[in-house]
């Protein structure tokens, strides 16, 4: 009987130290157990992860430069490539000293590509000739999946509703501050997104789309939950309903508010 209770404290120290599935401390496999080992005697090597390695990719030659897993989206040259009109056909905004500027009347420009959750970098500049005001004065948006839009908007001495101002979620959420630089002066958004995912009840999100917005390198917007689809009028939940990848979107509002050095990584 001795022999068998020092048999069963033998197996059982044994599992605490080495887990349950007694890997631990073979090499850098530690800590993959579903049972805790004992702290008191854990080596370093068993809470170290080597497999698998990172992905290695070259960063830009700025932090504003897009790094080799980026997919350009406009680089100053062309636009037709990655991006139409509404209505798939080539667009009429137009290419000015490397900027792509925004032509009243002719409506959002859209990728070609689909995204889902995504990292997107967008340069944009409001007109330095300032005119109208609040929503009037430098409007244009970015939007993710076609459906949730960052504003964009000369909001410097240029009050608006507070989630209607630069870096809003329209309507949605207000900034955490507005860090807004002149109107002629190159802004730029680095957002993450998360894309919502779906249930077998279509009119809410499973899980909401997400976003994280830095403005001029300042955060702006920390992860917050959009409640819906962006809506001029209306209550966003109404809108909610099942969506894949869809494009990212810059909004035509009627001012020229110019872009540059576009660019996304799929997450
Ligand atoms: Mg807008």
């Amino acid at each position: 009987m001795k022999k068998l209770i020092f048999f069963s404290a033998l197996v059982f120290s044994t599992s605490l130290i080495f887990g349950q599935g007694g890997q631990g401390g073979q090499g850098g496999q530690g800590g993959q157990s579903t049972r805790p080992a004992d702290p008191n005697r854990m080596t370093p090597g068993m809470t170290e992860k080597w497999d698998p390695e990172v992905p290695i990719i070259q960063p830009g030659v700025t932090n504003s430069d897009p790094p080799s897993d980026a997919i350009v989206l406009f680089n100053g040259t062309d636009v037709n490539s990655e991006w139409t009109d509404a209505r798939g056909n080539p667009t009429k905004w137009l290419i000015k000293d490397g900027e792509l500027v925004c032509v009243k009347g002719s409506g959002v420009i859209k990728t070609k590509r689909k995204f889902g959750s995504c990292q997107l970098h967008v340069e944009w500049k409001t007109p330095s000739d300032v005119q109208g005001e609040s929503q009037g004065r430098g409007n244009s948006g970015v939007y993710l999946q076609e459906l949730y839009e960052v504003q964009v908007l000369d909001s410097y001495n240029n009050r608006t509703y507070r989630h209607g101002q630069a870096g809003s979620l329209y309507k949605q959420h207000a900034p955490l501050v507005n860090v807004s630089r002149k109107p002629g002066e190159w802004q730029a958004y680095d957002i993450i997104y998360t894309a919502p995912t779906f249930g077998k009840d279509t009119t809410v999100y499973l899980t909401p789309p997400r976003i994280t917005v830095l403005h001029n390198g300042v955060l702006i917007q920390n992860n917050v939950i959009l409640r819906g689809p962006t809506q001029y009028i209306g209550i966003p939940e109404y809108f909610v309903k099942p969506h894949g990848p869809g494009s990212v979107v810059l909004q035509d509002h009627g001012n020229p508010v110019a872009y540059r050095n576009i660019w996304i990584r799929e997450l």
